[in-house]
């Protein structure tokens, strides 16, 4: 939906090998030990031993038990959990019982399901809280007023999240041109009054493809750029087109992508040679899906399109493969890899390591490399990181 990506640099500085460091575990992703109730093996249990008349209940110290038919025998059978119970190890086992236990435990929710419950409460409350993100509006006479309102606010809304970690007004600025389909001789004019005479016109008249978008009276899309503004101050541009017939509310996937890039160039001033080449669109598309409820399900499903052999890969696979993308970063952005396989890399990383230090990785970017920022802030290298992120991408996998 946007080609911010092709203003992105992407290093091709290769890799000259993989270093031999175990890599533990992340805490997070260790399974959850899982609560079970020791009663029943310890506490005395009449489950398996014969009863008279079906249905019956009887309440013990060891739980609830219901008096159930198991082939031709009438036997006690488990049917609630005794009144106390305590966690324990999950090395438990319970031998005392001929029949299968039918109490039932929980299951915690998996790391990728817990972060994104938290991303969406963050969400919830930052909207509401958060500071506005100053967004520079041009709006072409043609739009549909209400429309454009619309769009404006739901932008405003979702660039609230981000600030959270930096104050709106020291941060690069965005300027946001919403126009139609119907405003080529305008987005000319405008494109070189904001830009400079030496713009890039990203709308073709004879196509209509505007950026990555075949435009339409429909179409919601854009496309932007981040450069050097003719006033000297490193300024994203973005561009979207509101179709004339456009009556949907403002597409909260696209909403909440953009405005990760928003928040990316609002504290970039341009990222160094050796930033992974999913690291711009992974980030986007992990939040725009979160918080538009698409499922993660989508994502898999992509890779496993784009990665005939997905399921199978091995760690060491998924290593050769990021080890491929940056010698060879067409790899990365065939099939919009750096999309989609981004956004699962971007949801390890959540799970491994906090919001906030990633946007100090983002921030330590504008004076260092991608691997000084990460050994800084995430107290790893480029080929530890490289080794988790595939092991993880192995066990999503597998
Ligand atoms: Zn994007």
């Amino acid at each position: 939906m946007c080609i911010v990506c092709q203003t992105i640099s992407v290093g091709a500085a290769a890799l000259t090998g993989i270093l031999p460091v175990a890599v533990p575990e992340p805490e997070a992703l260790k399974p959850l030990p899982a609560a079970v109730s020791p009663s029943a093996a310890q506490a005395a249990s009449i489950g398996g031993m014969t009863c008279k008349k079906i249905g019956q209940i009887r309440n013990t110290s060891a739980g609830s038990f219901r008096c159930t038919t198991i082939g031709k025998r009438r036997i006690w059978q488990r049917s609630g959990a005794p009144a106390t119970t305590t966690t324990v190890a999950p090395t438990t086992t319970t031998t005392s019982t001929t029949v299968a236990p039918t109490t039932t435990t929980t299951a915690a929710p998996p790391p990728w399901q817990r972060l994104r419950t938290l991303l969406i409460q963050q969400f919830e409350a930052r909207s509401e809280s958060g500071r506005d993100l100053s967004i520079q509006f041009q709006t072409s006479p043609n739009l549909n007023e209400s429309k454009a309102t619309e769009t404006m606010n739901a932008y405003k809304k979702a660039s609230r999240y981000w600030t959270n970690y930096f104050s709106p007004t020291n941060a690069n600025p965005l300027v946001w041109t919403l126009l139609t389909e119907k405003d080529y001789d305008w987005y000319y004019a405008k494109v070189i009054e904001l830009e400079g005479s030496s713009a890039n016109h990203s709308w073709n008249p004879t196509t209509n493809v505007f950026g990555h978008c075949g435009l339409n009276t429909e179409a919601f899309c854009g496309y932007g750029n981040f450069k050097t503004a003719p006033n000297g101050t490193k300024t994203l541009f973005q561009y979207n087109v509101i179709g004339t017939m456009y009556s949907k509310s403002p597409d909260p996937n696209v909403v909440n992508h953009e405005s990760v890039h928003f928040y990316q160039f609002a504290n970039s001033n341009g990222l160094p040679g050796d930033v992974p080449c999913w690291y711009v669109e992974g980030q986007a598309t992990l939040y725009g899906n979160v918080f538009s409820s698409v499922s993660r399900e989508l994502d898999i499903r992509r890779v496993r399109t784009s990665i005939n052999d997905a399921n199978s890969r091995t760690a060491e696979d998924w290593i050769q493969l990021l080890e491929q993308f940056r010698a060879n970063p067409s790899e990365c952005v065939r099939d919009n890899r750096h999309y989609f396989l981004g956004s699962l890399i971007w949801e390890f990383l959540l799970i491994q390591y906090s919001e906030e230090l990633h946007h100090r990785v983002l921030v330590e970017m504008n004076s260092t490399s991608w691997a000084s920022a990460i050994e800084r802030h995430l107290k790893t290298t480029p080929q530890q990181l490289d080794r988790a992120i595939a092991t993880y991408l192995a066990s999503v996998f597998s």
